[in-house]
């Protein structure tokens, strides 16, 4: 029996079980036999007694008859000598007197209350009473009458009945002369009783002790085969099935354990089975991940090797568009284009696809602004769909916080593929983009994100197909719009990756409704909300046929406290017009829509000009991105400025304030946040700024970005020479890059503060320019004693803000700048003028680089775009040429300098993925992995290739992206 298993073993049970039972019979039946002798050596003592009575009331009859007193006291004393077990006794005459006694000891009261309460009828009888049995007999004589006639002739006389003179019986008549009593002690019985007793319990003892030593022995035995058992499930159950049971006795457990012998056989023989199948299919699960990886690998190279050939096809093919062809020539040369486009489309698409089933692709996670990018892919597809008669609409939820952490350009291939579908698969009506917060945590808010449309819609059948790849609706579709049947398998991959969800609404009947859910994290650097002019108040009258378009102007300018009134036709809004002259109550603007039915925006325009009923207001015209490229003289027809749609709530908002009553609006404090921010460079202007960072590119875009500014900017090449310049002068604030030759910036950043401490210097804020945004990076600055931290690339709102945040608070001037630059510099900095194509047709697309997004770090600047491109073809050619030399030279210290160099760039022009290799070189530099460098390696240098192809084509893109942007 082992213990502490939790439970009461069976064995204990048994044992326990048995003896009690056994207890249990055994003590009944000793009870029942003790109870038994008891009563019969009770009878024996009573006959023994009553005969003992019976034999001195025969003894007696003479002498007391004769009543001799002498005989009968020494009658009674030598019953008492002779018979030990007689303790007393006592003759009474027939009248109940005592007439002699004998008894021993004391026991004198013990006879008198025997003798008084003892009389019986009988003439023989016995009784037990506590200490004693009592036996009595009557002392007989024949009657003196009838026995003297029967005595004479030698006869027994009859009975006669003394009442009725009848003979009562064949017997003498007999006369009681007395009674005797005999009392014997108990003692003898007590004494055998309690003998009973103890054999009874000894028999009982010694019973119990052979039965438990049985049943244990059996039980025991019993109990180690079922243990045995018990021992095989536990290992069956670990998954050990090669414990085997002996054979056991034929019996119920024996039939038991063969049962269960065999059924661990056939386990077991299942579980080679198994795991022979297990070990199968795991080699065959392998061997399909390494040919699928090989094959996503193959897919995503070629979809890269096809690439680069196509984008050449693509750019001789426009250089041809731009040449003088006749009109069959351009034909053909439009089909070349637009089939090269679809081409590049479905190898990007592929390429994309293949990136995601290798599991390759891996998400940013940087701040950006949600609404921008959203805003922004709208403004790049309305064209499209205007062209196509399409209302294309935008509304972002003011709710949407203004910065928050993510992947902005897989958030844009989203959109971008759902708006894309949605133009592409609408043939009239109006497609319409949402951004809506759904939750909203400490940490993160979740935003909801759907593209409707009034197009062909998808049959309810049909929708659960729609996200699997290469599935279509139908193959009609394909033939009618083309695509791949790609786009949505893409989206919902990267939705998933994001942590999101992606659907269709299932209770549209009248078009579709694409949406998706992310959930983004708060940003890092969340700027602090800007204090602005007010539209508080405004009466704004919208003029515009589409219900979409007035519901999103009403939400916004309700939004920005103005008091918005819409109506649907040019008509209404006249009539409302004429009544707000006659009432006094008179708008601050009116907001116009241009296409409109029966009358148009110019022709409202003209009528509210030239009605004399009418008051003049300010108009601000809305017109499909296409018509405001034909407006012309729009002053003439009394419209004050124009917006292209969908408008950016930011800048409807800077253009309502601006048209509004300037000076009266400019004087009330507003709204604030992403409607319209207030620019942050004003405080910079005339600041002394020294920027100590090594990357030529990365000099350029910051110099250029703070003297846009008005800051008087200089670079130093490294640590060194930035301690250096600021010891011999004074600047407002230092951008220090952490990695630099010579010496590097967090020692420059100690150097400067101990002299600053020695020679009792004010504190200059030094900010800190890291690649590395990793974690801890910032505390390392931070004890440096940097003051902040701007990871590169950098962005030209973050660096402002930092930098605002610092000039702010410092009130030093070193300036001979004049005033006026310092209170309100250009909020736009100035664009240069681009080439402009003479035939932009279809815009130039590239495919290594986000020309947004670097034109954005630029911020918006193209010129500057256009010479960092410069420098950085330059810089990176050569900078990769070392790299290969430092490679074959195995100098990979060397090398991951090198490869930080490009990591940097490229990120700096947006070449992502670039950037993403020569990041993946450093680190392998630093695990000194030399031969994975080198297959590295030649990838960077494929995809430099491609970035360097696609330089050369930047010119004609950013004067695309121009275009678009002259009409914003
Ligand atoms: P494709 O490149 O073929 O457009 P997608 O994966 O983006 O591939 O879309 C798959 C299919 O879903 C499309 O071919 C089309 O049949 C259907 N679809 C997608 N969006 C819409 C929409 N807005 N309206 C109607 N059908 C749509």
């Amino acid at each position: 029996m082992k213990a502490g298993r939790g439970y009461i073993p069976i064995e204990l049970k048994a044992v326990v079980a048995a003896l009690v039972i056994i207890l249990a019979a055994i003590g009944t039946i000793s009870w029942i036999n003790l109870e038994r002798a008891h009563e019969a050596n009770q009878r024996s003592l009573q006959s023994l007694t009553a005969g003992y009575a019976s034999s001195i009331a025969v003894a007696s009859e003479l002498p007391l008859a004769v009543r001799d007193q002498n005989e009968l006291d020494r009658l009674l004393s030598r019953y008492l000598r002779s018979e030990q077990i007689i303790e007393f006794v006592a003759i009474l005459d027939e009248s109940g007197e005592l007439v002699s006694s004998a008894s021993r000891d004391d026991l004198e009261e013990a006879l008198l209350t025997t003798c008084s309460t003892g009389e019986s009828s009988d003439s023989e009888s016995a009784h037990t009473s506590n200490d004693y049995t009592i036996g009595t007999a009557e002392v007989l004589t024949l009657s003196s009458d009838v026995s003297s006639v029967f005595d004479d002739f030698g006869f027994q006389a009859p009975a006669v009945d003394p009442e009725s003179g009848s003979a009562t019986d064949v017997y003498p008549s007999l006369e009681t002369l007395g009674h005797v009593h005999v009392g014997t002690s108990n003692e003898g019985l007590r004494t055998l009783h309690a003998r009973g007793i103890r054999s009874a319990v000894t028999t009982t003892l010694v019973a119990m002790v052979l039965c438990s030593i049985g049943v244990t022995f059996f039980v025991r035995r019993w109990s180690t085969r079922l243990q045995k058992l018990m021992d095989a499930t536990r290992h069956i159950a670990e998954g050990d099935f090669t414990r085997e049971l002996p054979k056991d006795q034929h019996d119920e457990l024996g039939i038991l354990i063969e049962a269960f012998e065999s059924m661990r056989c056939s386990i077991q023989d299942r579980d080679a089975s198994d795991r022979k199948q297990k070990e199968q299919l795991t080699e065959a699960t392998r061997q399909a991940e390494e040919a699928n990886t090989a094959k996503s690998q193959f897919l995503a190279h070629m979809s890269h090797e096809i690439r680069t050939p196509l984008n050449g096809v693509i750019g001789m093919l426009e250089l041809l568009e731009r040449t003088s062809l006749h009109s069959k020539q351009k034909r053909f040369v439009n089909v070349g284009r637009s089939s090269a486009d679809a081409l590049l489309q479905l190898i990007n698409s592929i390429l994309d696809f293949s990136k995601i089933e290798a599991g390759q692709l891996e998400l940013e996670s940087i701040d950006f602004d949600l609404g921008e990018v959203i805003e922004t892919v709208t403004e790049m597809l309305a064209t499209k769909g205007q062209t196509k008669g399409l209302e294309i609409a935008c509304s972002v939820s003011p709710a949407i916080p203004e910065r928050v952490k993510g992947d902005p350009s897989r958030l844009r291939q989203i959109v971008l593929n759902l708006l894309n579908n949605a133009i592409k698969f609408t043939e009239q009506g109006e497609v319409v983009v949402r951004a809506t917060v759904v939750a909203e945590t400490e940490r993160a808010t979740t935003v909801r994100v759907s593209v409707s449309d009034t197009g062909i819609g998808i049959p309810a059948e049909k929708r659960a197909r729609l996200f699997k790849s290469f599935s279509q609706v139908d193959a009609s579709t394909t033939r009618r719009f083309g695509g791949t049947g790609l786009g949505l398998a893409i989206s919902k991959s990267l939705v998933e990756l994001m942590g999101g969800e992606i659907g269709i609404d299932e209770e549209r009947d009248d078009g579709s409704e694409f949406w998706f859910t992310v959930e983004f994290e708060h940003a890092d650097n969340v700027p602090e909300p800007t204090v602005l002019a007010s539209l508080e108040g405004a009466r704004v009258l919208i003029v515009d046929d589409n219900q979409t378009n007035r519901e999103i102007l009403i939400e916004a300018l309700t939004n920005w406290n103005a008091r918005p009134i819409a109506v649907d036709h040019a008509y209404n809004a006249l009539e409302m017009l004429r009544a707000a002259t006659e009432s006094g109550e008179k708008f601050d603007c009116i907001v116009l829509d241009m296409q409109m039915p029966d009358m148009d925006g110019l022709q409202f325009a003209e009528t509210v000009q030239t009605d004399s009923s009418i008051d003049q207001y300010p108009i601000l015209m809305l017109s499909s991105i296409a018509e405001t490229a034909d407006l012309n003289d729009l002053e003439s027809f009394g419209i004050t400025s124009y917006l292209p749609k969908p408008t950016r709530l930011s800048v409807l908002y800077e253009k309502l304030v601006s048209i509004i009553k300037p000076t009266s609006l400019t004087s009330k404090e507003g709204s604030s946040g992403r409607r319209g921010r207030a620019d942050s460079r004003g405080c910079i202007s005339g600041k002394r700024i020294l920027i100590a960072e090594d990357n030529p590119v990365n000099q350029m875009v910051i110099q250029e970005l703070l003297q846009q500014a008005g800051a008087k900017v200089e670079i130093a090449n490294n640590g060194s020479i930035a301690t250096q310049r600021w010891s011999q002068d004074s600047f407002d604030v230092i951008l220090m890059d952490c990695e630099m030759p010579v010496m590097d910036g967090l020692t420059a950043t100690g150097r400067i503060r101990t002299m600053e401490f020695e020679s009792n210097r004010p504190r200059t804020p030094i900010i800190a320019l890291t690649a590395n945004a990793v974690q801890g990076d910032r505390e390392r600055c931070l004890n440096a004693g940097m003051d902040d931290y701007l990871t590169k690339p950098i962005e030209p709102k973050v660096l402002f803000r930092t930098l605002e945040s610092y000039l702010a608070k410092t009130t030093t001037n070193h300036d001979d700048v004049p005033a006026h630059e310092h209170d309100e510099p250009d909020p736009a900095p100035p664009t240069e003028s681009l080439p402009s194509p003479d035939a932009p047709a279809e815009s130039v697309k590239l495919t290594t680089i986000e020309i947004e997004s670097a034109l954005n770090r630029c911020a918006g600047n193209a010129g500057l775009l256009l010479r960092v491109f410069e420098e950085y073809t330059k810089a990176t050619r050569r900078d990769l040429e070392e790299l290969r030399r430092l490679v074959d030279f195995g100098d990979l210290d060397a090398a991951r300098t090198v490869a930080h160099a490009i990591k940097g760039a490229s990120a700096n022009i947006s070449a992502v993925e670039a950037s993403r290799l020569a990041s993946q070189i450093e680190s392998l530099a630093k695990d000194r992995n030399h031969t994975e460098i080198q297959k590295s390696l030649k990838g960077l240098q494929s995809e430099l290739d491609a970035v360097f192809e696609d330089l050369s084509k930047a010119p004609s893109a950013l004067a695309d992206q121009g275009t678009e942007d002259s009409h914003a």
